[in-house]
């Protein structure tokens, strides 16, 4: 196995400066969130420190318990705020509850507010952090595959206007990730092959060893093998944070990169209303589009089209862009003329040049993006 971690835990640091922290990975039975967690509070002189944990009805089941008590155990104390599951929680509503949470508990700069859970948790959540009084420490606990490898990472936080999805948000890192890879044992099936994904993007997008890898490990991928799960999660980290430390703000267009399939994606997932299709889905649905774009651009050939859709479906993720959508074209490019990778109106899209490479590609018509649904 290529980059193989063997220790039990790793560490990938995101260095940015004075907004570096460190995503500390670990597989154990129980939480180990105390220690790192103590560490970093102490890192930022905080001490007797209250924190808001913000988690969904779903994890709270499963892992809520353990990670509060964690954070008891590094000297905190934790009000919980449960978020309903789901896409429609990156809400004006569950913003405002969460704000209401920290009013009632008389939050100030001290505080800090801790995400358990999936991307929305984190995204709503870390969005909470960065707008309120003006900017409150934030600490991602990740329980999904997608949260782990992706949005956990690199300080994004958003929620949804209902018509473009993410519009609303603020960049705003973390303190610091903790990730237990056995949280991964209770996730849905659905939910962890629409984390598959994103891991197969980084792949495609940055690294074609990675991409080889995942090919020879499908089976370990499919039985969440703990070896594998290791080793994809440490590097899908490890390539994001290095994204994020040159282009932290998006400014250089190198961060954009990590958008591979997002532009189609985001469409079909805010067409289909949030939530019927699964982010990843969205998104293995729109790299494939992407890819094809490319090839009638003569980017790629239609072997690398090939290799990813073989890898997706072998992950058992959608390829195809659902028949309804397929009738309402006007409509997917409309949104993602919304989408934030739209300039002066042209449409810009991520695509790869070859497998571990993408470059940003303006000036597609309309009609181009269309005929690469099919
Ligand atoms: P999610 O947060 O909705 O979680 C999926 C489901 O899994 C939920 O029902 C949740 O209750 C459940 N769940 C979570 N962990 C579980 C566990 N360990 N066991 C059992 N059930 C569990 O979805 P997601 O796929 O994690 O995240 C999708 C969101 O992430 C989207 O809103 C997307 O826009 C966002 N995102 C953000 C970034 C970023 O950089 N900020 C990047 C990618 C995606």
């Amino acid at each position: 196995m290529p980059h193989a971690d063997q220790s039990q835990t790793g560490i990938v640091r995101v260095s940015l400066g004075t907004r570096s922290y460190d995503i500390v990975i670990s597989n154990g039975r129980t939480w180990s969130a105390a220690k790192s967690l103590a560490d970093w509070l102490q890192h930022a002189g905080l001490k007797g420190i209250r924190c808001l944990m913000v988690t969904d009805a779903a994890v709270q089941e499963s892992h809520g318990d353990a990670v509060r008590s964690s954070l008891e155990l590094a000297g905190a104390e934790v009000r919980t705020a449960l978020v309903p599951s789901g896409e429609q929680s990156k809400s004006y509503e569950q913003t405002g509850l969460l704000y209401d949470h920290l009013v009632e508990m008389a939050a100030d700069r001290k505080t800090i507010v801790v995400a358990v859970g999936g991307g929305v948790t984190g995204d709503l959540a870390g969005f909470v952090a960065a707008t309120y009084a003006r900017g409150l420490r934030f600490v991602q606990v990740p329980t999904t595959l997608l949260a782990m490898v992706d949005s956990s990472v690199g300080g994004k936080t958003g929620i949804n206007h209902p018509r473009g999805k993410n519009l609303i948000g603020a960049f705003h890192q973390p303190i610091g990730v903790l990730i237990n890879l056995t949280a991964l044992s209770t996730l849905p099936d659905r939910e962890y092959r629409s984390g598959l994904a994103e891991v197969v993007k980084y792949g495609v997008i940055l690294d074609a060893e990675f991409f080889e890898f995942l090919e020879a490990n499908i089976n370990g991928l499919n039985s969440r093998d703990p070896d594998v799960l290791r080793h994809v999660v440490a590097r899908s980290c490890e390539l994001k944070a290095d994204v994020v430390r040159q282009d932290e703000f998006e400014t250089t267009g190198l961060r954009a990169v990590l958008n591979y399939g997002h532009t189609f994606g985001h469409a079909f997932e805010a067409l289909s209303g949030y939530g019927s299709l699964l982010h990843g889905e969205a998104v293995a649905i729109g790299m494939i589009c992407a890819s094809r774009l490319a090839e009638s651009l003569r980017r790629i050939t239609s072997r690398e089209t090939q290799r990813q859709a073989s890898l997706l479906t072998a992950l058992m993720l959608p390829v195809s862009v659902p028949s309804d959508l397929l009738q309402r074209p006007d409509d997917i490019i409309r949104c993602m003329m919304l989408d934030k990778k739209t300039e002066g109106g042209e449409l810009r899209f991520i695509l790869p040049s070859r497998i571990g490479h993408v470059e940003t590609v303006k000036g597609v018509s309309p009609e181009q993006a269309i005929r690469s649904l099919y």
